[in-house]
């Protein structure tokens, strides 16, 4: 598509800032910095308090545009604002019984976290794992939130999880698991089009949305025209969109190429910019990790290494990722690729350009974040990195792109599917027919009033129009606003990281950059007056 020219000075070399988290830490989260196994809500509220801290004078600052308030009342407002974006809002944990397959009776237990209600509806997954509990939807459900503030999407964060694992399940058990969870939750009013609208996470995909959907409109939202809008990624018959199962990787391949195409970011890091000469290792071959892995190949980088929980493959020269996800498809594993070597080694840890963890939270931690070898971290995961893990990494100059950023193009095309099911239409379906014809019409026109002007020109689409003229069907018009979604959103947080002087700490600077318009959107709607 198109590329930024560089926008930034080179990035300022001050690390004060970064570390100056203060006294106003709330006390349950001192220890956080150095814990080796912190809390996995607890993390999170950490990065956010840090940044919060960053931010508070400014924050004060704003309030100046009510002349009448007294400076304590401002530090107050401010106080409660952060507070509100501190906490959950309201965690449910539900259990219901099921009758399996087999005949027997299990009880299940799901949950679903709301973070904060500053926009509506909110928004997250519903992962299907056995580590899954209140804190973790709690944690996940804040992460949403900074998430789609990060990229500008009107959501606000919300988080869901049943305890199970789903490969010991059959598809009915699952679709009966399914849609008892789905109802338990509109029993409470915690889902719906207008209030909260989840979609595949972990453990979680398409076909259990479709079951999530059905369940809705055969019961609570039987008259709901929104129906199909209570769910995203959807399979494309059942109203999702083009581009949705692969946006999360699309967009983690175009955050980090938006920071290796930047000259003044990649001298910060003493790399070349570009993919062409990289290497890069992908931890998980889910939905997330295959289609990272896609692009980044696709893009010229060199996949080294790919981690499973099954097995690991390495090979030096590259591996074949197109092959390596036929394999996958007809094999449901990676083990077995006949073109590359498996690994016994812990190829996290393994000399590569890029370090794409894509798997799940609290991967590296204080005990081995200075054995990494990498030179960038794409975060595909949520929460792949503990504080303490963090600072290691930022002491090393290693280029974090951090979660809440690298990782929301999954939740950007929802965004545009939640559009699509509340207009009734898919995009392009009514205009882009007419607006490929403009193009034609206009530069026909010119052309011809220059030849009666005397003159044989013949007016041609330069490369930039030509493309803009051909983008009209879904797929593509999705994948160029997600692009242009991930483009700003780095220009904002590089801009960011450059205004508070945070070096290489682009995860402050990203938590920043989203805070600041969760907190306008909550002095504004005067919750705190
Ligand atoms: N589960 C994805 C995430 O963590 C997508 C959420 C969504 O689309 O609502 O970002």
């Amino acid at each position: 598509m198109f590329r930024i020219v560089s926008i930034l000075k080179t990035p300022k070399l001050n690390y004060s800032n970064a570390y100056r988290f203060a006294h106003k830490m709330p006390e349950h989260l001192k220890d956080i910095a150095t814990s080796k196994n912190p809390e996995f809500s607890a993390m999170i509220q950490y990065y956010f308090h840090g940044a919060a801290q960053l931010m508070e004078k400014d924050m004060i600052d704003y309030l100046g545009k009510y002349p009448q308030m007294k400076p304590e009342k401002k530090q107050n407002r401010v106080n409660v604002i952060l507070d509100m974006i501190g906490n959950a809002s309201c965690c449910l944990e539900i259990n219901f019984p099921i009758i399996r397959d087999d005949g027997k009776y299990e009880m299940i237990t799901g949950y679903r976290a709301h973070h904060t209600y500053h926009r509506m509806p909110l928004k997250g997954g519903i992962r299907y794992a056995m580590d899954v509990d209140l804190d973790e939807v709690k944690a996940l459900s804040y992460l949403m939130t900074f998430k789609t503030a990060c990229v500008n999407v009107p959501f606000g964060g919300a988080k869901g999880g049943v305890r199970i694992d789903p490969k010991n399940y059959t598809p009915r058990d699952l679709q009966r698991i399914t849609r008892r969870y789905t109802t338990e939750l509109l029993k409470r009013l915690m889902i719906g089009p207008g209030i909260d609208v989840p979609a595949p996470d972990y453990g979680t995909s398409g076909r259990e949305m479709s079951w999530l959907a059905d369940q809705y409109q055969k019961t609570f939202g039987y008259s709901d025209i929104n129906s199909l809008a209570i769910v995203t990624g959807k399979p494309i018959h059942n109203g999702g969109i083009r581009g949705r199962e692969s946006a999360t990787g699309k967009g983690i391949w175009k955050a980090t190429d938006m920071f290796l195409s930047d000259e003044d970011w990649m001298k910060l890091i003493s790399l070349k910019t570009g993919w062409q000469d990289k290497t890069a290792i992908v931890q998980g071959f889910g939905n997330v990790g295959s289609y990272t892995a896609k692009f980044i190949h696709r893009a010229g980088c060199k996949v080294i290494g790919i981690i499973e929980l099954d097995c690991s493959l390495f090979d030096e020269k590259g591996i074949d990722i197109p092959a390596l996800i036929e394999h996958k498809k007809l094999n449901n594993t990676i083990k077995g690729f006949p073109n590359s070597k498996e690994s016994t080694k812990d190829l996290l840890f393994e000399k590569c350009d890029i370090l794409f963890p894509c798997a799940t939270q609290q991967i590296l931690t204080s005990e081995n974040a200075n054995k990494v070898q990498a030179k960038i971290i794409a975060e595909g995961a949520n929460g792949p990195t503990t504080p303490a893990a963090d600072k290691i990494l930022k002491d090393k100059n290693i280029l974090v792109i951090p979660d809440l950023f690298c990782n929301a193009g999954g939740v950007t095309a929802s965004y545009f599917e939640y559009l699509k099911n509340i207009n009734h239409v898919s995009f392009g379906k009514i205009s882009s027919k007419r607006e490929q014809r403009m193009v034609d019409e206009i530069l026909s026109s010119m052309t011809h009033s220059l030849q009666q002007g005397g003159k044989c020109i013949k007016i041609e689409p330069n490369e930039n129009l030509q493309e803009l003229r051909d983008c009209n069907t879904e797929a593509e018009i999705v994948a160029y606003a997600l692009q242009h979604v991930m483009e700003t959103s780095a220009i904002g947080i590089m801009e960011t990281a450059n205004k508070y002087e945070l070096c290489n700490d682009l995860r402050t600077a990203a938590y920043i950059w989203s805070i600041w318009k969760i907190f306008m959107a909550i002095e504004s709607s005067g919750l705190t007056m």
